[in-house]
Protein backbone atom coordinates (compact mmCIF):
# COMPACT_ATOMS: atom_id res chain seq x y z
CA UNK A 1 0.00 0.00 0.00
CA UNK A 2 1.30 3.09 -1.14
CA UNK A 3 2.50 5.90 2.34
CA UNK A 4 -0.21 8.95 1.76
CA UNK A 5 1.34 10.58 5.22
CA UNK A 6 1.84 14.15 5.06
CA UNK A 7 5.66 14.17 5.66
CA UNK A 8 6.11 18.18 4.14
CA UNK A 9 4.30 20.59 6.27
CA UNK A 10 4.85 24.01 5.41
CA UNK A 11 3.55 27.01 7.34
CA UNK A 12 3.79 30.59 6.00
CA UNK A 13 3.71 33.58 8.77
CA UNK A 14 5.90 33.59 12.19
CA UNK A 15 3.29 35.91 14.40
CA UNK A 16 1.30 34.05 17.09
CA UNK A 17 -0.85 31.87 14.61
CA UNK A 18 2.54 30.28 12.90
CA UNK A 19 5.06 30.17 15.96
CA UNK A 20 1.74 27.98 17.61
CA UNK A 21 0.92 26.23 15.17
CA UNK A 22 4.32 25.12 14.88
CA UNK A 23 5.14 24.36 18.35
CA UNK A 24 1.77 22.22 19.28
CA UNK A 25 2.77 20.36 15.53
CA UNK A 26 6.78 19.51 16.56
CA UNK A 27 5.60 18.35 19.92
CA UNK A 28 3.16 15.48 18.59
CA UNK A 29 5.54 14.96 15.31
CA UNK A 30 9.01 13.50 15.23
CA UNK A 31 11.18 15.47 13.09
CA UNK A 32 12.55 12.35 11.54
CA UNK A 33 9.78 11.34 9.43
CA UNK A 34 7.98 15.09 9.33
CA UNK A 35 9.62 18.22 7.96
CA UNK A 36 8.03 21.54 9.26
CA UNK A 37 9.17 24.41 7.27
CA UNK A 38 7.94 27.51 8.36
CA UNK A 39 8.63 30.68 6.49
CA UNK A 40 8.04 34.27 7.67
CA UNK A 41 9.28 38.07 6.34
CA UNK A 42 11.09 40.48 8.68
CA UNK A 43 10.21 42.85 5.96
CA UNK A 44 6.76 42.62 6.34
CA UNK A 45 5.91 41.60 10.31
CA UNK A 46 4.09 40.79 12.76
CA UNK A 47 0.57 42.71 13.50
CA UNK A 48 2.22 43.30 17.12
CA UNK A 49 -0.78 43.01 19.50
CA UNK A 50 -2.89 40.27 21.15
CA UNK A 51 -1.88 41.05 25.12
CA UNK A 52 -5.25 39.33 26.92
CA UNK A 53 -5.89 35.65 26.73
CA UNK A 54 -8.58 34.01 28.33
CA UNK A 55 -8.04 30.81 30.52
CA UNK A 56 -7.93 28.38 28.15
CA UNK A 57 -4.91 29.19 26.93
CA UNK A 58 -3.08 27.56 30.17
CA UNK A 59 -4.36 24.09 28.43
CA UNK A 60 -2.12 25.29 25.50
CA UNK A 61 0.74 25.92 27.62
CA UNK A 62 0.44 22.95 29.20
CA UNK A 63 -0.11 20.29 26.18
CA UNK A 64 3.45 21.72 25.00
CA UNK A 65 4.91 21.15 28.48
CA UNK A 66 5.82 24.67 29.30
CA UNK A 67 6.36 25.38 33.10
CA UNK A 68 3.83 28.49 33.63
CA UNK A 69 6.64 30.35 35.48
CA UNK A 70 9.06 30.30 32.68
CA UNK A 71 6.36 31.17 30.20
CA UNK A 72 5.11 34.15 32.37
CA UNK A 73 9.01 35.64 32.55
CA UNK A 74 9.61 35.40 28.65
CA UNK A 75 6.35 37.18 28.44
CA UNK A 76 6.11 39.41 30.60
CA UNK A 77 3.27 38.19 31.74
CA UNK A 78 0.53 39.28 34.31
CA UNK A 79 -2.16 37.44 35.47
CA UNK A 80 -6.17 38.34 34.60
CA UNK A 81 -9.10 37.23 36.38
CA UNK A 82 -11.68 39.39 34.42
CA UNK A 83 -12.24 41.81 32.54
CA UNK A 84 -14.22 44.92 33.88
CA UNK A 85 -16.48 47.07 31.41
CA UNK A 86 -17.06 50.62 32.00
CA UNK A 87 -19.71 52.59 30.40
CA UNK A 88 -20.97 49.83 28.11
CA UNK A 89 -24.49 49.72 29.22
CA UNK A 90 -25.10 53.04 29.98
CA UNK A 91 -22.52 55.78 30.96
CA UNK A 92 -21.31 55.66 34.42
CA UNK A 93 -22.24 51.81 34.71
CA UNK A 94 -19.76 49.62 35.52
CA UNK A 95 -19.22 45.94 36.00
CA UNK A 96 -17.41 43.10 35.82
CA UNK A 97 -16.86 39.80 33.80
CA UNK A 98 -15.30 37.53 35.64
CA UNK A 99 -13.45 33.98 35.07
CA UNK A 100 -15.34 31.00 36.46
CA UNK A 101 -18.65 31.08 38.53
CA UNK A 102 -20.79 33.36 39.87
CA UNK A 103 -21.10 31.60 43.77
CA UNK A 104 -21.88 28.26 44.17
CA UNK A 105 -25.04 26.47 42.09
CA UNK A 106 -27.21 25.12 45.16
CA UNK A 107 -29.49 22.33 45.00
CA UNK A 108 -28.90 21.77 41.27
CA UNK A 109 -30.11 25.42 40.09
CA UNK A 110 -28.24 28.11 38.95
CA UNK A 111 -26.57 30.87 41.22
CA UNK A 112 -28.19 33.82 39.03
CA UNK A 113 -31.54 32.64 40.22
CA UNK A 114 -30.96 33.29 43.80
CA UNK A 115 -29.03 36.31 42.78
CA UNK A 116 -32.48 37.16 41.00
CA UNK A 117 -34.67 36.71 43.82
CA UNK A 118 -32.41 38.81 45.88
CA UNK A 119 -32.75 41.40 43.88
CA UNK A 120 -36.43 41.13 43.22
CA UNK A 121 -36.60 41.14 47.21
CA UNK A 122 -34.67 44.46 46.74
CA UNK A 123 -30.69 43.93 47.26
CA UNK A 124 -28.82 46.16 45.56
CA UNK A 125 -25.70 44.01 45.52
CA UNK A 126 -24.58 42.82 42.15
CA UNK A 127 -24.03 39.97 40.83
CA UNK A 128 -19.88 40.60 40.78
CA UNK A 129 -20.28 40.24 44.46
CA UNK A 130 -20.76 36.46 44.49
CA UNK A 131 -17.45 36.34 42.26
CA UNK A 132 -13.72 35.62 43.92
CA UNK A 133 -12.52 36.68 40.80
CA UNK A 134 -14.17 39.61 40.92
CA UNK A 135 -13.52 40.75 44.12
CA UNK A 136 -10.14 39.75 44.28
CA UNK A 137 -9.35 41.32 41.11
CA UNK A 138 -10.79 44.83 42.33
CA UNK A 139 -8.62 44.07 45.21
CA UNK A 140 -5.69 43.57 43.46
CA UNK A 141 -5.10 40.22 45.09
CA UNK A 142 -4.35 37.40 43.46
CA UNK A 143 -3.00 33.82 44.32
CA UNK A 144 -3.69 29.81 42.17
CA UNK A 145 -6.75 28.00 42.97
CA UNK A 146 -6.21 25.68 46.11
CA UNK A 147 -7.18 22.06 44.89
CA UNK A 148 -9.52 21.45 47.27
CA UNK A 149 -13.26 21.90 45.81
CA UNK A 150 -14.24 22.48 49.62
CA UNK A 151 -11.76 25.67 50.25
CA UNK A 152 -13.40 28.74 48.61
CA UNK A 153 -9.88 29.41 46.85
CA UNK A 154 -11.21 26.46 44.07
CA UNK A 155 -13.03 29.07 42.87
CA UNK A 156 -10.21 31.11 40.93
CA UNK A 157 -9.83 31.20 37.57
CA UNK A 158 -7.25 32.96 35.81
CA UNK A 159 -5.34 33.72 32.13
CA UNK A 160 -2.47 36.32 31.48
CA UNK A 161 -2.01 39.23 29.91
CA UNK A 162 1.51 39.14 27.97
CA UNK A 163 3.83 40.76 25.31
CA UNK A 164 2.56 38.63 22.08
CA UNK A 165 5.74 39.17 20.48
CA UNK A 166 7.72 37.78 23.26
CA UNK A 167 5.39 34.80 23.56
CA UNK A 168 6.00 34.04 19.73
CA UNK A 169 9.52 34.12 19.82
CA UNK A 170 9.42 31.87 23.19
CA UNK A 171 7.41 29.61 20.85
CA UNK A 172 10.17 30.17 18.15
CA UNK A 173 12.69 29.16 20.36
CA UNK A 174 10.59 26.00 21.15
CA UNK A 175 9.81 24.84 17.75
CA UNK A 176 13.10 25.12 16.11
CA UNK A 177 14.70 23.08 19.31
CA UNK A 178 12.51 20.51 17.96
CA UNK A 179 13.31 20.66 14.29
CA UNK A 180 11.49 23.10 12.90
CA UNK A 181 13.09 25.06 9.67
CA UNK A 182 13.14 28.30 9.53
CA UNK A 183 12.96 30.16 6.67
CA UNK A 184 13.83 34.03 6.25
CA UNK A 185 11.59 35.13 3.05
CA UNK A 186 9.11 36.53 1.25
CA UNK A 187 6.66 34.34 -0.60
CA UNK A 188 6.15 35.66 -3.84
CA UNK A 189 3.82 33.19 -5.92
CA UNK A 190 2.38 30.10 -4.87
CA UNK A 191 2.00 27.32 -7.78
CA UNK A 192 -1.13 25.36 -7.56
CA UNK A 193 -1.30 21.18 -9.37
CA UNK A 194 -3.46 21.78 -12.30
CA UNK A 195 -4.97 18.54 -11.79
CA UNK A 196 -6.63 18.55 -8.40
CA UNK A 197 -6.25 22.58 -7.37
CA UNK A 198 -3.95 21.84 -4.46
CA UNK A 199 -0.90 24.26 -3.45
CA UNK A 200 2.37 22.56 -4.96
CA UNK A 201 5.02 25.40 -3.58
CA UNK A 202 5.98 28.52 -3.03
CA UNK A 203 8.30 30.33 -4.83
CA UNK A 204 9.69 33.44 -2.41
CA UNK A 205 11.18 36.48 -3.66
CA UNK A 206 15.23 35.88 -3.69
CA UNK A 207 14.00 32.32 -5.82
CA UNK A 208 14.02 29.99 -3.59
CA UNK A 209 11.40 27.32 -4.21
CA UNK A 210 9.47 25.66 -0.97
CA UNK A 211 7.46 22.39 -1.40
CA UNK A 212 5.21 21.14 0.76
CA UNK A 213 2.11 18.23 1.07
CA UNK A 214 0.16 20.13 3.71
CA UNK A 215 -0.03 24.31 3.96
CA UNK A 216 -1.11 26.20 6.68
CA UNK A 217 -1.77 30.14 5.93
CA UNK A 218 -0.76 31.96 8.97
CA UNK A 219 0.01 35.26 7.28
CA UNK A 220 -2.23 37.71 8.96
CA UNK A 221 -4.89 39.56 7.84
CA UNK A 222 -3.00 39.03 3.81
CA UNK A 223 -4.55 35.73 4.06
CA UNK A 224 -2.12 34.90 1.04
CA UNK A 225 -3.25 31.32 0.68
CA UNK A 226 -6.44 30.88 1.83
CA UNK A 227 -7.99 34.19 0.19
CA UNK A 228 -5.44 35.44 -2.17
CA UNK A 229 -4.10 31.82 -3.75
CA UNK A 230 -7.58 29.22 -3.25
CA UNK A 231 -10.08 32.67 -3.63
CA UNK A 232 -11.88 30.97 -0.25
CA UNK A 233 -14.83 32.85 0.32
CA UNK A 234 -15.25 35.80 3.22
CA UNK A 235 -18.30 36.09 5.29
CA UNK A 236 -18.44 40.09 6.73
CA UNK A 237 -19.93 40.67 9.71
CA UNK A 238 -19.37 44.90 9.80
CA UNK A 239 -23.34 44.97 9.76
CA UNK A 240 -23.35 43.40 13.06
CA UNK A 241 -19.86 44.36 14.26
CA UNK A 242 -19.00 47.91 12.73
CA UNK A 243 -15.89 48.77 14.29
CA UNK A 244 -12.95 48.32 11.94
CA UNK A 245 -10.51 50.23 12.82
CA UNK A 246 -7.62 50.64 16.07
CA UNK A 247 -5.17 52.73 17.48
CA UNK A 248 -2.83 51.38 19.76
CA UNK A 249 0.17 52.75 22.06
CA UNK A 250 2.19 51.15 25.06
CA UNK A 251 2.30 53.81 28.35
CA UNK A 252 4.24 53.53 31.88
CA UNK A 253 2.33 51.64 34.63
CA UNK A 254 1.05 54.09 37.02
CA UNK A 255 0.75 52.40 40.28
CA UNK A 256 0.66 47.86 40.47
CA UNK A 257 -0.80 46.12 37.44
CA UNK A 258 -4.26 44.88 38.33
CA UNK A 259 -5.13 41.49 37.55
CA UNK A 260 -8.02 42.52 35.13
CA UNK A 261 -8.59 43.96 31.79
CA UNK A 262 -10.58 47.14 31.79
CA UNK A 263 -12.55 47.92 28.95
CA UNK A 264 -14.21 51.17 28.54
CA UNK A 265 -17.00 51.99 26.07
CA UNK A 266 -16.37 55.55 23.62
CA UNK A 267 -18.62 57.23 21.54
CA UNK A 268 -17.70 55.01 18.52
CA UNK A 269 -16.17 52.17 20.39
CA UNK A 270 -14.34 51.28 22.97
CA UNK A 271 -10.94 51.48 24.73
CA UNK A 272 -8.59 48.94 26.29
CA UNK A 273 -6.39 48.62 28.98
CA UNK A 274 -3.81 45.53 29.58
CA UNK A 275 -1.35 45.49 32.37
CA UNK A 276 2.24 43.62 31.66
CA UNK A 277 4.58 43.48 34.38
CA UNK A 278 6.40 46.24 32.46
CA UNK A 279 3.81 48.45 30.71
CA UNK A 280 0.20 49.28 30.08
CA UNK A 281 -0.94 48.54 26.34
CA UNK A 282 -3.86 50.66 25.18
CA UNK A 283 -5.71 50.41 21.89
CA UNK A 284 -9.30 52.04 20.83
CA UNK A 285 -11.00 50.00 18.40
CA UNK A 286 -13.83 52.22 16.55
CA UNK A 287 -15.58 52.52 13.69
CA UNK A 288 -14.07 54.83 11.05
CA UNK A 289 -17.85 55.49 9.68
CA UNK A 290 -18.68 57.06 12.63
CA UNK A 291 -15.11 58.56 14.03
CA UNK A 292 -12.57 60.30 12.23
CA UNK A 293 -8.83 58.68 12.77
CA UNK A 294 -7.41 61.97 14.65
CA UNK A 295 -10.67 62.02 16.98
CA UNK A 296 -10.00 58.56 17.93
CA UNK A 297 -6.25 59.46 18.61
CA UNK A 298 -7.06 62.47 20.98
CA UNK A 299 -10.25 59.58 22.77
CA UNK A 300 -6.87 57.26 22.63
CA UNK A 301 -4.62 59.38 23.96
CA UNK A 302 -6.86 61.28 26.58
CA UNK A 303 -7.56 57.77 28.03
CA UNK A 304 -3.94 56.91 29.32
CA UNK A 305 -2.81 56.18 33.08
CA UNK A 306 0.53 56.89 32.36
CA UNK A 307 3.16 58.59 29.90
CA UNK A 308 3.13 57.13 26.33
CA UNK A 309 6.35 54.59 25.99
CA UNK A 310 5.39 54.39 22.23
CA UNK A 311 4.06 55.60 18.97
CA UNK A 312 0.45 55.45 18.53
CA UNK A 313 0.22 52.74 15.54
CA UNK A 314 -3.38 52.73 13.25
CA UNK A 315 -4.12 49.32 12.27
CA UNK A 316 -7.47 48.25 9.58
CA UNK A 317 -9.41 45.61 9.67
CA UNK A 318 -13.06 43.70 8.48
CA UNK A 319 -14.69 41.58 10.93
CA UNK A 320 -16.19 38.27 9.34
CA UNK A 321 -14.13 35.08 9.01
CA UNK A 322 -13.49 32.47 6.60
CA UNK A 323 -16.39 30.54 4.59
CA UNK A 324 -13.79 27.49 4.87
CA UNK A 325 -11.22 27.05 7.58
CA UNK A 326 -9.64 23.84 5.55
CA UNK A 327 -9.35 24.24 1.89
CA UNK A 328 -7.94 21.63 -0.70
CA UNK A 329 -4.60 21.57 1.25
CA UNK A 330 -4.44 24.27 3.27
CA UNK A 331 -5.75 25.34 6.36
CA UNK A 332 -5.97 29.13 7.71
CA UNK A 333 -5.16 29.96 11.19
CA UNK A 334 -5.07 33.12 13.29
CA UNK A 335 -5.49 36.41 11.08
CA UNK A 336 -6.06 35.10 7.91
CA UNK A 337 -8.97 32.95 8.86
CA UNK A 338 -10.90 35.43 10.31
CA UNK A 339 -11.00 38.46 12.84
CA UNK A 340 -13.84 39.61 15.88
CA UNK A 341 -12.21 42.63 17.71
CA UNK A 342 -10.46 42.06 21.18
CA UNK A 343 -13.49 42.52 23.37
CA UNK A 344 -13.25 39.26 25.35
CA UNK A 345 -9.76 38.38 24.01
CA UNK A 346 -10.68 35.36 22.39
CA UNK A 347 -7.92 35.75 18.59
CA UNK A 348 -5.27 33.51 20.70
CA UNK A 349 -8.13 30.87 21.58
CA UNK A 350 -9.76 30.69 17.99
CA UNK A 351 -6.00 29.63 16.72
CA UNK A 352 -5.66 27.35 19.27
CA UNK A 353 -8.68 25.81 18.19
CA UNK A 354 -8.06 25.56 14.79
CA UNK A 355 -4.79 23.84 15.60
CA UNK A 356 -6.35 21.47 18.26
CA UNK A 357 -8.87 20.55 16.07
CA UNK A 358 -6.57 19.97 13.40
CA UNK A 359 -4.74 17.83 15.44
CA UNK A 360 -7.64 15.41 16.23
CA UNK A 361 -8.32 15.06 12.74
CA UNK A 362 -5.26 15.08 11.08
CA UNK A 363 -5.23 13.86 8.25
CA UNK A 364 -3.29 11.24 5.82
CA UNK A 365 -2.46 12.66 2.24
CA UNK A 366 -6.31 12.08 0.95
CA UNK A 367 -8.05 14.52 3.07
CA UNK A 368 -11.67 12.98 2.63
CA UNK A 369 -14.19 15.55 2.27
CA UNK A 370 -15.80 14.18 5.42
CA UNK A 371 -12.95 15.12 7.50
CA UNK A 372 -12.74 18.46 5.57
CA UNK A 373 -16.10 18.92 6.25
CA UNK A 374 -16.84 18.31 9.82
CA UNK A 375 -13.50 20.76 10.81
CA UNK A 376 -14.98 23.59 8.77
CA UNK A 377 -18.19 22.36 10.15
CA UNK A 378 -16.62 22.93 14.07
CA UNK A 379 -14.19 26.01 13.32
CA UNK A 380 -17.02 28.00 11.80
CA UNK A 381 -19.31 26.99 15.05
CA UNK A 382 -16.41 28.41 16.96
CA UNK A 383 -16.43 31.55 15.39
CA UNK A 384 -20.15 31.93 15.38
CA UNK A 385 -20.57 31.45 18.84
CA UNK A 386 -17.51 33.86 19.79
CA UNK A 387 -19.60 36.06 17.68
CA UNK A 388 -22.61 36.19 19.36
CA UNK A 389 -21.00 36.76 22.64
CA UNK A 390 -19.10 39.73 21.72
CA UNK A 391 -22.59 41.05 19.32
CA UNK A 392 -24.26 40.99 22.92
CA UNK A 393 -22.26 43.94 24.30
CA UNK A 394 -22.84 46.31 21.54
CA UNK A 395 -27.14 45.47 21.03
CA UNK A 396 -27.74 45.38 24.91
CA UNK A 397 -26.51 48.90 25.38
CA UNK A 398 -29.32 51.99 26.14
CA UNK A 399 -27.00 54.80 25.17
CA UNK A 400 -28.45 57.35 22.77
CA UNK A 401 -25.35 59.25 23.17
CA UNK A 402 -23.82 59.13 19.81
CA UNK A 403 -24.94 57.72 16.25
CA UNK A 404 -22.48 55.05 16.65
CA UNK A 405 -25.07 53.57 19.58
CA UNK A 406 -27.91 54.25 18.40
CA UNK A 407 -26.92 52.02 15.38
CA UNK A 408 -25.42 49.02 18.06
CA UNK A 409 -29.10 49.89 19.98
CA UNK A 410 -31.57 49.19 17.06
CA UNK A 411 -29.15 47.01 14.62
CA UNK A 412 -30.76 43.92 13.93
CA UNK A 413 -28.71 40.58 15.61
CA UNK A 414 -28.56 37.30 14.83
CA UNK A 415 -30.98 34.70 15.21
CA UNK A 416 -29.17 32.49 17.52
CA UNK A 417 -28.41 35.64 19.67
CA UNK A 418 -32.17 36.92 19.95
CA UNK A 419 -32.65 33.24 21.00
CA UNK A 420 -29.85 33.95 23.48
CA UNK A 421 -31.57 37.05 24.86
CA UNK A 422 -35.07 36.39 24.87
CA UNK A 423 -35.07 33.51 26.85
CA UNK A 424 -32.93 34.85 29.53
CA UNK A 425 -35.18 38.10 29.99
CA UNK A 426 -38.56 36.16 29.34
CA UNK A 427 -37.38 33.02 31.26
CA UNK A 428 -33.98 33.53 33.27
CA UNK A 429 -32.68 30.85 31.61
CA UNK A 430 -29.08 30.15 29.82
CA UNK A 431 -27.78 27.20 27.95
CA UNK A 432 -24.36 26.36 26.60
CA UNK A 433 -24.45 24.85 22.95
CA UNK A 434 -22.14 21.74 22.31
CA UNK A 435 -18.91 23.17 22.76
CA UNK A 436 -19.52 26.82 22.78
CA UNK A 437 -16.42 29.00 24.32
CA UNK A 438 -18.71 30.86 26.85
CA UNK A 439 -20.78 28.94 29.44
CA UNK A 440 -23.42 30.32 31.70
CA UNK A 441 -21.95 32.51 34.08
CA UNK A 442 -20.22 34.68 31.42
CA UNK A 443 -23.38 35.12 29.62
CA UNK A 444 -25.28 35.95 33.14
CA UNK A 445 -22.44 38.56 33.95
CA UNK A 446 -22.52 40.39 30.44
CA UNK A 447 -26.48 40.15 30.35
CA UNK A 448 -27.12 41.53 34.16
CA UNK A 449 -24.21 43.62 33.57
CA UNK A 450 -25.69 45.40 30.72
CA UNK A 451 -29.06 45.47 32.24
CA UNK A 452 -30.73 42.70 30.59
CA UNK A 453 -33.05 41.36 34.00
CA UNK A 454 -34.88 38.23 33.83
CA UNK A 455 -38.76 39.04 34.31
CA UNK A 456 -38.75 36.68 36.29
CA UNK A 457 -36.83 33.98 38.13
CA UNK A 458 -36.92 30.43 38.79
CA UNK A 459 -40.33 29.15 40.79
CA UNK A 460 -39.27 26.41 42.73
CA UNK A 461 -36.36 29.54 43.87
CA UNK A 462 -39.34 31.55 44.46
CA UNK A 463 -40.79 29.03 46.82
CA UNK A 464 -37.97 29.67 49.12
CA UNK A 465 -37.78 32.14 52.51
CA UNK A 466 -36.52 35.50 51.61
CA UNK A 467 -34.20 35.14 55.11
CA UNK A 468 -32.67 31.93 53.96
CA UNK A 469 -31.70 33.31 50.17
CA UNK A 470 -30.37 36.86 52.32
CA UNK A 471 -28.25 34.24 54.56
CA UNK A 472 -27.00 32.02 51.90
CA UNK A 473 -25.89 34.99 49.38
CA UNK A 474 -24.41 36.74 52.64
CA UNK A 475 -22.14 33.82 54.21
CA UNK A 476 -21.00 33.92 50.35
CA UNK A 477 -20.20 36.73 49.47
CA UNK A 478 -18.35 36.98 53.28
CA UNK A 479 -16.36 34.14 52.65
CA UNK A 480 -14.96 35.57 49.48
CA UNK A 481 -14.25 38.96 51.06
CA UNK A 482 -12.51 37.48 53.49
CA UNK A 483 -10.00 34.98 51.24
CA UNK A 484 -9.78 37.71 49.33
CA UNK A 485 -8.12 40.15 52.23
CA UNK A 486 -5.80 36.99 53.03
CA UNK A 487 -4.30 36.45 49.56
CA UNK A 488 -0.96 38.48 48.48
CA UNK A 489 -0.99 41.79 46.38
CA UNK A 490 -0.56 40.55 42.32
CA UNK A 491 2.46 42.23 42.41
CA UNK A 492 3.87 40.83 45.05
CA UNK A 493 2.47 37.30 43.46
CA UNK A 494 4.26 37.75 40.20
CA UNK A 495 7.48 39.03 42.23
CA UNK A 496 7.66 35.61 44.69
CA UNK A 497 6.60 33.51 41.75
CA UNK A 498 9.40 34.85 39.03
CA UNK A 499 11.92 34.63 41.67
CA UNK A 500 11.26 31.24 42.87
CA UNK A 501 11.01 29.91 39.35
CA UNK A 502 14.80 31.66 38.91
CA UNK A 503 16.45 29.73 42.01
P1 LIG B 1 0.47 38.34 12.07
O1 LIG B 1 0.98 38.64 13.42
O2 LIG B 1 0.13 39.49 11.20
O3 LIG B 1 1.57 37.47 11.36
C1 LIG B 1 1.56 37.27 9.97
C2 LIG B 1 2.87 36.64 9.55
O4 LIG B 1 2.81 36.33 8.19
C3 LIG B 1 4.07 37.54 9.74
O5 LIG B 1 5.16 36.79 10.23
C4 LIG B 1 4.38 38.02 8.32
O6 LIG B 1 5.72 38.34 8.14
C5 LIG B 1 3.99 36.77 7.56
N1 LIG B 1 3.71 37.02 6.14
C6 LIG B 1 2.67 37.68 5.59
N2 LIG B 1 2.78 37.70 4.24
C7 LIG B 1 3.91 37.01 3.95
C8 LIG B 1 4.58 36.69 2.74
N3 LIG B 1 4.13 37.09 1.54
N4 LIG B 1 5.73 35.99 2.83
C9 LIG B 1 6.22 35.58 4.01
N5 LIG B 1 5.64 35.86 5.18
C10 LIG B 1 4.51 36.58 5.15
N6 LIG B 1 -5.83 38.60 20.28
C11 LIG B 1 -5.97 38.19 21.54
O7 LIG B 1 -6.08 36.98 21.78
N7 LIG B 1 -6.01 39.09 22.55
C12 LIG B 1 -5.94 40.43 22.34
O8 LIG B 1 -5.95 41.20 23.29
C13 LIG B 1 -5.84 40.88 21.00
N8 LIG B 1 -5.82 42.19 20.69
C14 LIG B 1 -5.80 42.59 19.38
C15 LIG B 1 -5.89 43.95 19.07
C16 LIG B 1 -5.93 44.36 17.72
C17 LIG B 1 -6.07 45.81 17.40
C18 LIG B 1 -5.81 43.40 16.69
C19 LIG B 1 -5.80 43.82 15.25
C20 LIG B 1 -5.70 42.05 17.01
C21 LIG B 1 -5.71 41.64 18.34
N9 LIG B 1 -5.66 40.29 18.66
C22 LIG B 1 -5.78 39.90 19.97
C23 LIG B 1 -5.47 39.30 17.62
C24 LIG B 1 -4.01 38.83 17.62
O9 LIG B 1 -3.14 39.93 17.45
C25 LIG B 1 -3.78 37.84 16.49
O10 LIG B 1 -4.78 36.86 16.51
C26 LIG B 1 -2.44 37.15 16.64
O11 LIG B 1 -1.41 38.08 16.83
C27 LIG B 1 -2.16 36.29 15.46
O12 LIG B 1 -1.77 37.03 14.35
P2 LIG B 1 -1.27 36.24 13.08
O13 LIG B 1 -0.10 35.42 13.47
O14 LIG B 1 -2.43 35.57 12.46
O15 LIG B 1 -0.83 37.40 12.09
Amino acid sequence: MADARLKRLVIVGGGSAGWMTAAALSSMLDSENTQITLVESEQIGTVGVGEATIPDMMNFNRMLGIREADFMKATQATFKLGIEFADWGRKGDRYFHPFGEHGADMQGIDFHQYWLRAHQGGSNHPIQDYSLCAIAGKAGKFCHPHENPKSVLSHIRYAYHFNATRYAQFLRQYAETRGVIRTEGKVESVNLTPETGHIQTLILENGQTIEGDFFFDCSGFRALLMRQTLDVGFQDWSHWLPCNSAQTVACEHVGPPPPYTVSTAKSAGWQWRIPTQTRTGNGHIYSSDFMADDAAHDILMGGLDGKPISDARTLRFTTGRLEEFWHKNCVGIGLSSGFLEPLESTSLYLIQMGISKFITLFPDGSFPPVVVNEYNRQMRQQFDQVRDFIILHYCATERDDSPFWNYCRTMSIPDSLQHKIELFQKAGRVFRYEDELFSRPSWVAVMLGQNIIPEICDPIVSTLRDEQISHSLNSMNRAMVDAAAKMPTHSAFIDQYCKAANA
